[in-house]
């Protein structure tokens, strides 16, 4: 038997459960079929205020949250640069974030993604576990549903919209067309595990995540749970040799190489059992794919790309992103934008995100600089009208686009919107750039030129010169009054 949807999405992470979420909120027929049972494993705990306090707000978990008794995250705790001192970034510096209990949240995945999960059921969302889909459904150029497996059994469903939002390994994200970019920079290791009895940073910064270079990389030092640190090497590929062989001997040499992370760990203990009991590794995962959409079908999170984890961007990304596309198939089940132009819209913001994070995380990964040089670099990207510190501080916590619906304030609004910069590469925009050293093209898709990659080219900040703004319930894409003249 053949089911029929208004939407089909692929994946039950944060990206899934979201557009998910947002679509069946509006009164469509969704189905989502995740592959796993949920809890189950996933990395990236360290969330940004934009999920919190904006999609999470705007999706209804925020008492949710709470209840869960997540680590509060007030900011960032780095030793980073050429300042030998640790530096600390604070988001209650951030106009709409001051003053927070807390601003955002380290969260262990299995609890938060079961969160988003059954809040997508209790919107209306039918989600089906143990289902993996195999392929997609195609007919008069469109993408019109999936293949799936369910309990061995192929089923399929047809739907007016796929989304695709199964992540890092998944395959699907092919049926768009295009290529999967993968960064040369970006080409790093990660190698992780979990350990009881950490130090903890001096209050009111306890909860914050600690970040420390250190010769071969950098460390993540994530407090969960008062018991509980996530600690993660991140190292480039020409020390590669340092991750093979015995885990648990890498880790520790790792460890010892570091300063603050080797003496905040001097009495902790690594967890061996359980689902926190492994050291884990990941690679190959920053990338950017050169299609987000298709007729039919639109991927989300990082089907779609993703970029190294240092400012913690991937569930923010993920979330922005199922705003911005649910925006998007909302409008055009209701009628009210055709598709071309709500999913050009979609991509557009996505990619400016995502650019905005990539191009910043480069100048981030030169250490020969201090924190000033990176603050100055977020107000030069981001062309936020405020201090440098405000720049940086609001762009990595995800609210760098202005929209308001991501500090909870009225989602029909947008809060600032800094003037139009032209485009052009990379080293054209920051002459002081070396580029040589800091980014290798791949002349075949320069990763930075956005023209190139959003069809017509897209102005870095702001609206787009004819683009779609939210509407007042943020659900949805509106179409701005032409403006006044006289
Ligand atoms: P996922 O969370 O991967 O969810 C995809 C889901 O799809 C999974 O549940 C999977 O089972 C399901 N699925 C896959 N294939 C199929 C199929 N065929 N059929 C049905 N279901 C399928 N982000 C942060 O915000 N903070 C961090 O601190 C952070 N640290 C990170 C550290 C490392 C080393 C790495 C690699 C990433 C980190 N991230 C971090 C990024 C974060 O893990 C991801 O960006 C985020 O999980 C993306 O969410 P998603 O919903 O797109 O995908």
């Amino acid at each position: 038997m053949t089911e029929r949807f208004d939407v089909v999405v692929v994946g039950g992470g944060p990206g899934g459960s979201a557009t998910a979420t947002f679509v069946a909120k509006s009164g469509h027929r969704v189905l989502l079929l995740e592959k796993e049972t949920f809890p189950r494993y996933q990395i990236g705990e360290s969330l940004l205020p934009a999920t919190v306090q904006g999609t999470c707000h705007l999706l209804g978990v925020g008492d949710d949250l709470r209840r869960a008794g997540f680590t509060v995250k007030r900011g960032g705790y780095f030793r980073w640069g050429t300042n030998p001192e640790p530096w600390v970034l604070d988001f209650n510096t951030v106009p709409g974030l001051e003053g927070l209990a807390a601003p955002a949240f380290q969260v262990e995945r299995m609890k938060f993604d079961q969160i988003l999960l059954d809040n997508a059921r209790r919107c209306g969302a039918e989600v089906r576990e143990r289902c993996s889909v195999t392929g997609v459904l195609t007919g008069d150029g469109r993408v019109t549903g999936v293949r799936y497996l369910d309990g061995g059994r192929e089923r399929q469903a047809l739907a007016r919209f796929v989304v695709d939002a199964s992540g890092n390994t998944g395959q699907l994200f092919r049926a768009v067309g295009g290529a999967r970019i993968y960064s040369d920079f970006f080409r790093n290791i990660a190698l992780f595990g979990y350990f009881t009895g950490g130090k903890r940073l001096p209050e009111p910064y306890s909860g914050n995540i600690l970040t420390e270079a250190f010769p071969s990389g950098w460390f993540w030092y994530i407090p969960l749970s008062p018991e509980l640190t996530s600690v993660g090497a991140v190292v480039t590929r020409e020390m590669v040799a340092k991750v093979r062989g015995d885990r648990e001997q890498a880790l520790r040499a790792l460890i010892d190489e570091s300063t603050l992370v080797r003496d905040y760990l001097a009495d902790a203990t690594r967890v061996t059992d359980g689902v926190y009991g492994q050291i884990r590794t990941r690679k190959d995962y920053s990338y950017c794919g050169t299609r987000f959409w298709r007729p039919g079908m639109v991927l989300v999170g990082d089907a779609a790309c993703f970029v190294d984890p240092v400012l913690s961007s991937g569930v923010h990304l993920a979330t922005y992103s199922a705003l911005m596309a649910a925006r998007s198939i909302n409008s055009i089940l209701d009628g009210t934008v055709d598709e071309p132009r709500a999913f050009d819209e979609f991509e557009s913001r996505y990619r400016r995100e995502y650019g905005n994070f990539y191009e910043f995380l480069v100048s981030f990964y030169d250490r020969h600089v201090d924190e000033s040089s990176y603050f100055w670099k977020a107000k030069k990207l981001t062309n936020y009208p405020d201090s440098e510190l405000e720049a940086f501080t609001t762009l990595v916590g995800g609210l760098s686009s202005g929209e308001s619906a991501l500090i909870g304030a009225m989602p029909g609004e947008e809060l600032w919107q800094p003037p139009e910069i032209e485009l052009g590469t990379i080293a054209g925009r920051y002459p002081d750039w070396d580029t040589d050293r800091h980014i290798r093209f791949d002349p075949r898709h320069p990763l930075f030129e956005s023209k190139q990659w959003v069809p017509g080219g897209v102005p870095d900040q702001g609206p787009r010169p004819g683009g779609l703004i939210p509407s007042e319930d943020g659900l949805r894409w509106a179409v701005p009054e032409p403006a006044r003249t006289g």
